[in-house]
Parts: C-alpha cells; sequence; structure tokens
C-alpha cells in the first residue's frame, strides 16, 4: 500500500502522496543535527513552554484533528476528539515534571561528590501506527523533546495528514524547525534511516514483525530501541466480583477504538460460577452496539482501518470456527454495505491449537473462555507469548494480590479498564516488547544516564 488518506468507512482515496526522496530525506537528518546542536542547550523553561503551548493548539483545534483521525483510520470522532485532549494532558504533564525528572541525583560514595545527570541522546526516530495516530506520537515526542532530544516521525503509511498535522503543531507551539519533522516515508525506507549515524535511537509501536525488524537493524548498529507491540490481554472475572461493572468495562475494555488498540481486552476469562451470567450480558451488549459512520455521534463501532486490517482478523475468526468454535454474535464481516465494516463478535468453545492461544484478534472479537478456579485463570491468562497488560476483577483482597503477583504482563488493573496515563509507565513483556513509555520512566529511555565522580 502506497502513502495515502483512504476513508475506511467507504474505501474512496481521498488524497495520495509520493514518499520522500532520497534528497529531502537527506535535508531532513541535515536539519535535526544542526537543531540538535543548539536545541540541547535551550533551558527547560523554554521547552516547557513551547510543550505547553503545544496542548493550547490541540485543545483549540480538537475537532479538526479529530476529523483528520477520523477520515484517515475510522475511530469514533468523539474518540478522536478525546484522543487529541489526552495528547494535551501528556504535554502539559511533562511541561510541568521533566525539570524534576531530569535533575542531578547525588549518590553518596567515596569521591566527594558523585551524582548521576541526563542528558539527551540526540535524534531519535519514532516508528508509529495508525491506531492512535495522534496519542502514540504525542506519548514519544512529549517527554523526548523535553530532554533535549529532536524527533523524526515515520508513521503509518496510512495516516500521513495526521503525521502533517502532528509537526506543523510543535512548529507552530514554537519548538525550533527541525525539533520534530514528519518522514513521509515507507517501511522498507526505515532501516537505512536507523543505519545514518546521526540517529541514536528508536522506538516503534506496531506488530511484531515490524519490532523484530527494526530492532535488528538497530541492534547490529548498537542503538537503543523501545518497543510496543502487540497484546492479548486477559481480563479475568472471578466469584466476587461486581458482575455488572465487570461486564460493562469488558464491553468497553473490548470495542475501544473497534477493538484495534494494543491493551483492549481480547481473552474473557470467567470462571464458572459467574460465566453463564457473565455469557448473556455480554452478548446482550454486544448486540446493542451501533454500528456505523464514526463522524456520526452516536455511532458505538465504526470501521476497521484499512482491508488488510479486516482480512487478518476475519481470517482468525473462521480459522476459529472451522476447529469447532461457538459464535456467540456475530463472526462474518458486513458485506451490506462499502468501507471496512466488522460486527462485535464473541467466540467461545476453543478446541487446543485455535489462533486464540497464540494471536492478536485486533478488532471487535471477545474471546470467551471459562475456566474453575483462580489457579486456572492466572494459567489461562498466562499461556500467552505477549504480556502487556491484564484487568483482573475480584472484591476479595487474597485474590488480588495473587493477580497482582501471578499475572504475567506490563500493567495489572484490578476492578478497572487497562488504559494507558500519562502519570505511569507503560509497555510489555515477553512478546509484546520491551522498554516504558510515559511517566519518570518513560523520560529516562532516551536520555545518557551520565555518571559523575569528582575526587
Ligand atoms: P505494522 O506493525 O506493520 O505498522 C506499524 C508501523 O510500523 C507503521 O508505521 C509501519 O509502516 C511500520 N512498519 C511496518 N513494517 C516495518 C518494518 N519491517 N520496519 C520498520 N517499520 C515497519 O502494523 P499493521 O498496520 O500492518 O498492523 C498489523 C498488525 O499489527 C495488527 O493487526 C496488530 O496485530 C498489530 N498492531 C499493533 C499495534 C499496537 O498498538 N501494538 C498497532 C498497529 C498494529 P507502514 O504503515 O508504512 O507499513
Amino acid at each position: 500500500m502506497g502513502i495515502a488518506t483512504i476513508n475506511p468507512a467507504t474505501g474512496e482515496t481521498i488524497k495520495t502522496f509520493e514518499a520522500e526522496s532520497s534528497g529531502s530525506i537527506a535535508q531532513k537528518l541535515a536539519l535535526a543535527q544542526q537543531t540538535f546542536e543548539q536545541y540541547r542547550q535551550t533551558p527547560m523553561q523554554q521547552r516547557a513552554e513551547w510543550l505547553n503551548q503545544a496542548a493550547e493548539i490541540l485543545e483549540r483545534d480538537k475537532v479538526s484533528f479529530g476529523k483528520i483521525m477520523t477520515t484517515e483510520m475510522g475511530k469514533t470522532l468523539k474518540s478522536a476528539i478525546a484522543e487529541t485532549e489526552k495528547c494535551a494532558l501528556v504535554c502539559r504533564y511533562y511541561a510541568e515534571h521533566a525539570a524534576d525528572f531530569l535533575a542531578d541525583v547525588a549518590v553518596s560514595t567515596d569521591a566527594s561528590k558523585s551524582f548521576v545527570r541526563y542528558q539527551p541522546l540526540g535524534l531519535i526516530l519514532a516508528v508509529m501506527p495508525w491506531n492512535f495516530p495522534f496519542w502514540q506520537v504525542f506519548r514519544f515526542a512529549a517527554p523526548a523533546l523535553m530532554a533535549g532530544n529532536v524527533g523524526l516521525l515515520k508513521h503509518a503509511s496510512n495516516v500521513p495528514q495526521c503525521a502533517l498535522a502532528i509537526a506543523q503543531i510543535f512548529r507552530e507551539a514554537g519548538f525550533p524547525e527541525g525539533a520534530f519533522q514528519t518522514l513521509l516515508i515507507g517501511a522498507d525506507q526505515v532501516a537505512s534511516i536507523i543505519n545514518d549515524a546521526r540517529v541514536k535511537a528508536a522506538t516503534l509501536t506496531g506488530s511484531e514483525a515490524a519490532g523484530a525488524s527494526l530492532a535488528a537493524t538497530a541492534g547490529k548498529q548498537i542503538k537503543k530501541t523501545v518497543l510496543e507491540l502487540g497484546g492479548s490481554d486477559p481480563f479475568i472475572v472471578l466469584e466476587s466480583a461486581d458482575l455488572e461493572a465487570a461486564v460493562t468495562t469488558a464491553v468497553t475494555a473490548r470495542m475501544l477504538n473497534t477493538g484495534q488498540s494494543c491493551i483492549a481486552a481480547k481473552r474473557f476469562i470467567v470462571v464458572d460460577a459467574v460465566a453463564d451470567e457473565f455469557e448473556r450480558r455480554l452478548v446482550e451488549k454486544f448486540q446493542a452496539l451501533k454500528i456505523g459512520d464514526p463522524m456520526d455521534e452516536n455511532t458505538d463501532v465504526g470501521p476497521l482501518a484499512t482491508p488488510g486490517i479486516l482480512k487478518d482478523l476475519d481470517e482468525l475468526v473462521q480459522v476459529c470456527i472451522k476447529k469447532g468454535s461457538k459464535v456467540l454474535t456475530g463472526g462474518q464481516p458486513l458485506s451490506d454495505r462499502p468501507g471496512n465494516f466488522y460486527p462485535p463478535t464473541i467466540l467461545s468453545d476453543f478446541p487446543p491449537g485455535t489462533p486464540a492461544d497464540e494471536e492478536e484478534f485486533f478488532g471487535p472479537v471477545a474471546l470467551l473462555f471459562r475456566v474453575p478456579d483462580i489457579d486456572t485463570a492466572i494459567a489461562r491468562a498466562n499461556a500467552s507469548p505477549f504480556g502487556l497488560g491484564a484487568s483482573a476483577w475480584t472484591t476479595d483482597e487474597q485474590e488480588a494480590q495473587r493477580l497482582i503477583d501471578e499475572v504475567e504482563a506490563g500493567a495489572v488493573f484490578i476492578n478497572g479498564l487497562v488504559k494507558s496515563d500519562p502519570r505511569l509507565p507503560f509497555g510489555g513483556i515477553k512478546r509484546s516488547g520491551y522498554g516504558r513509555e510515559l511517566g519518570i520512566q518513560g523520560i529516562h529511555e532516551f536520555v545518557n544516564i551520565k555518571t559523575v565522580w569528582i575526587k
């Protein structure tokens, strides 16, 4: 697929873009390096002012930014506007806290004075996905810019107008030209950017295949990477849970962004004692969701971002069905309309060897597992190659402690929806990736943690 805006709700190609020439890429890299030399000297207060100004712009134009997102990747307009507001939040968060997070840390040793100093690395490449086309970029950019780095964005090929709008926001906010630039390039051009000596590190959010490829290239160059990859997050419901709260949150957790979120709950692991009732209410709530035009404020579920995402998802569903899984609702693409629409779907009863064990279902498909007790629930939750987030529902304190200790994931949320929050670190283990974004940990990923020792 080339670089283009294709409306997922209609299939219409709205605008196509030429990939940047090698000359244009060379100019941008040179500008980025030149900018870094000066930008790294700017006072923290100045960077904070620019970042706060970016927050102002995001809030001022949230509807028009939202419309760009909805047009390019199909999320509902209301969720796109909320995403823009969250980007403003992460800008303000790092504008306020970066100076503290990056202050020298004194350590007493045999020296007369020893301490840790955090210094920027330089040019950081961000390879980003289309599913949260603003948020994923801002959660990288806000800490990276506050730390004195400069950013280069290679966004997904189906969201070029989001990519251009984001670079423009940083320019308008006052950041020097070259502090944050968009490169309109295909995935095949990423390796040459990483191989450039001026680029010091890279971060990627996306599929395992893309992450492994980028990390292999960066590894050969001994360059640091942060990878935020897929997830097949468990949503565990135990007998003592508040069932109505659990089911209501289950719907939100699975349907967020039409199911195209790494931290969407994907595997619903419910103990037998409450499984019938959980299933009945979940089916009822899924069937009540309104599918349609993502620009319409009454729509709950929009289209999937691309025909390829729909095809991949449907293939996984059909393999499960062929191997004997039960369809409780949905189960087929909606062929009565243009666009990439897939209905809210629930599958249950998985014989061994279905994709439900191993794959990420990136769309509105819930996988329902029944288990006898907490031991089996935890074992089932951990029987996944992924380890991003986990949501678990219980009112029993001891059960909650076991879930916190034993579930293999980068985050465990008890009686709540897994979500990212600027104040808390975000990232996974196992095949969900490594490194952390957000919080104090996020700003420390792309800095030189310099040890200073003075006799
Ligand atoms: P990709 O991982 O292919 O795309 C994410 C980003 O990586 C895009 O900018 C893409 O560019 C780039 N990219 C792709 N291949 C490479 C590569 N070899 N080297 C460097 N960069 C690369 O995701 P898809 O859109 O193809 O989605 C496929 C699946 O990935 C989904 O079904 C889902 O399972 C998972 N995914 C997970 C996400 C998450 O939030 N964790 C987000 C998106 C996808 P380009 O668009 O030009 O190909």
